[in-house]
């Protein structure tokens, strides 16, 4: 109960500020119109969602709340909460999912909105000590990469579970 009080509040504090023809900013919209699949948590300074392709498995992004093409343009204190809840999700990621490593990046050289992606990094992994980007975007996007309602349903409920679990016992 704890940690739905916490958030309910904190919420109200940074409401979104959107920019039409971002593509983060549009997917936001659409969380917010309760029609993107991939939504699993709203936090106080981001969204969190599961990648479009789970070539990964867990693969998961963290949205800014602001639209910001720079993380260093958010104002301080949305700046420093979302740092926190990246590394919380990261948490959740890997405790949900158990990779060998995880990756972090934020690049927005296609959509300049401050959104991290977040990939664990198996032992079966054909390229361990590439960036994931090496593994063509036809491949990382073909249909057995992309989850089944079934599974997509799965991924959310474990690591919203595991999420809660961090910010409930405040382990982080
Ligand atoms: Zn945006």
């Amino acid at each position: 109960m704890t940690f739905c009080f916490a958030v309910t509040i904190t919420i109200l504090n940074i409401m979104p500020k959107i920019k039409k023809d971002c593509l983060i900013c549009n997917r936001i919209s659409l969380i917010k119109k309760g029609e993107n699949p991939y939504f699993v948590i709203e936090l106080k300074s981001s969204y969190v969602v599961l990648g479009d392709n789970q070539f990964y498995k867990g693969y998961t992004l963290v949205l800014s709340k602001i639209h910001s093409s720079e993380l260093h343009l958010l104002p301080k204190s949305s700046k420093q909460t979302l740092l926190k809840e990246v590394s919380v999700i990261g948490e959740a990621v890997y405790k949900t999912f158990h990779p060998k490593k995880l990756n972090y990046e934020l690049l927005g050289n296609e959509a300049e909105h401050v959104h991290w992606h977040i990939f664990p990094r198996y032992k079966n992994d054909p390229n361990p000590t590439m960036p994931v980007w090496i593994v063509d975007k036809s491949i990382r996007n073909s249909e057995k990469s992309i989850p089944t309602k079934g599974k997509l349903k799965e991924y959310k409920k474990r690591l919203l579970l595991t999420i809660k679990n961090i910010y409930q016992n405040n382990i982080s």
